[in-house]
């Protein structure tokens, strides 16, 4: 039986707005909307204000996007007082901003850091001119390692995120972005591969046949490489890459399934068996905090099982893959005998193998990685 103890929180505050929006995205996140600034902070503090954190310990809070770094950082400053004001947050606690280059210069990083962002997450995507006009990004190549340089000399924990499987690029390009952004002063990487939404305006150019579609071999060829040129990070997590000891506090507590709240319109929380959301439309959400009303617009409550296969799918996304003696002392389930079947089945087709104190995900796994994930949560 699941019991969900008391563990520590991460809050993950949502601001969704954009100079404008890349090609892609399929984020929630507004363009051209400085008006809205204030209000929505008011509304994100007075929602801050009134959540009911269980007096428990803040490790990790994270302003994700969106694009945050667009807000001033007096905004930042009122948010964060509001956090230290209302939450016990740990002396050494993992705050991490999203940034995007052409919104930042080192003044602005400067004064970031001095709201107690101590940790920098850019959203570099690739140092190519071509991907970054193909991904329809606002920012060229030298923005880019410009950007790179001026944080870190500001921060001493930045991460890049990049983004593999873009179809008209060729594989040496990808080898010159990984091994420039890899060489520079930086402490993690997070690559993803280019997913498309068909209502995006590049998945639409793909389905007119105006673009070219992505590929899976593609994708696969460019995530391979980044095993085979050996980046001098340590891959942590499927899409994760850090030096020693930088890996990123905030998402391994999502994927030891630890408790966090989020804040702001279309933001995510999961206190023990409970998963909530708020609504994905900014008006409804600044409407319904004016009138003290609550932004959430959804909330389920997960049974053991549900729980249970979560939790080993989150695991099986990190490079330690799942213990089964975490998963004896959380759910008193011999992982063995519970999932005799799918452990048959996934090691037979080379996607999981044994570990010392469980199991992980193989090369190929980390690359099938869903098809793996299904048996566990379906
Ligand atoms: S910067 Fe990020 S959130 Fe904003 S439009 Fe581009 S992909 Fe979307």
């Amino acid at each position: 039986m699941y019991d969900p103890k008391s563990s520590d929180l991460g809050l993950y505050i949502h601001i969704p707005f954009c100079l404008k929006k890349c090609g892609y995205c399929s984020f929630v996140s507004y363009e051209k909307c400085d008006h809205l600034y204030d209000g929505y902070v008011d509304a994100l503090i007075k929602e801050i204000r009134k959540a009911d954190t269980g007096n428990r310990k803040v490790k990790t809070v994270y302003f994700g996007g969106g694009t945050p770094s667009l807000l001033r950082p007096q905004h930042i400053y009122k948010i964060m007082d509001t956090i230290y004001d209302k939450c016990d947050v740990a002396g050494d606690g993992e705050i991490t901003m999203e940034a995007n280059p052409g919104t930042v210069d080192h003044v602005k990083l400067r004064d970031f850091r001095e709201c107690s962002i101590n940790r920098l997450s850019l959203g570099i995507q690739s140092t190519d001119d071509d991907d970054l006009r193909y991904l329809e990004r606002i920012h060229d190549r030298a923005t880019a390692l410009q950007t790179i340089k001026d944080a870190s000399k500001v921060f001493d924990n930045v991460s890049c995120d990049l983004i593999y499987g873009l179809p008209q690029r060729s594989i040496d390009t990808w080898e010159k972005v990984l091994r420039e952004v890899s060489s520079m002063d930086i402490e993690h990487i997070s690559m993803y591969a280019l997913t498309l939404e068909d209502d995006t305006p590049l998945g639409k150019k793909i389905a007119e046949g105006k673009a070219a579609p992505l590929s899976e071999d593609q994708e696969a060829d460019e995530y391979e490489l980044i095993d085979k040129i050996r980046i001098p990070f340590e891959q942590y997590e499927i899409s994760n890459w850090s030096k020693r000891g930088y890996e990123s506090k905030h998402n391994v507590n999502y994927w030891e399934r630890g408790d966090y709240l989020g804040f702001g319109v279309a933001a995510h929380s999961c206190m023990g068996r409970v998963r909530s959301a708020n609504t994905s439309d900014i008006t409804k959400y600044l409407d319904s905090l004016k009138k003290g009303d609550s932004p959430e617009e959804f909330r389920e409550e997960l049974d053991d099982e549900k729980i249970l296969g979560e939790t080993v799918m989150l695991a099986l996304r990190m490079a330690k893959g799942v213990s089964i003696n975490d998963i004896k002392t959380i759910f008193n389930v011999e992982f063995e005998d519970k999932y005799k079947n799918e452990i048959r089945d996934l090691a037979e087709l080379g996607l999981i193998e044994r570990t010392e104190i469980g199991y992980k995900l193989t090369k190929k796994g980390r690359l099938l990685g869903n098809q793996v994930f299904v048996r566990f949560i379906e």
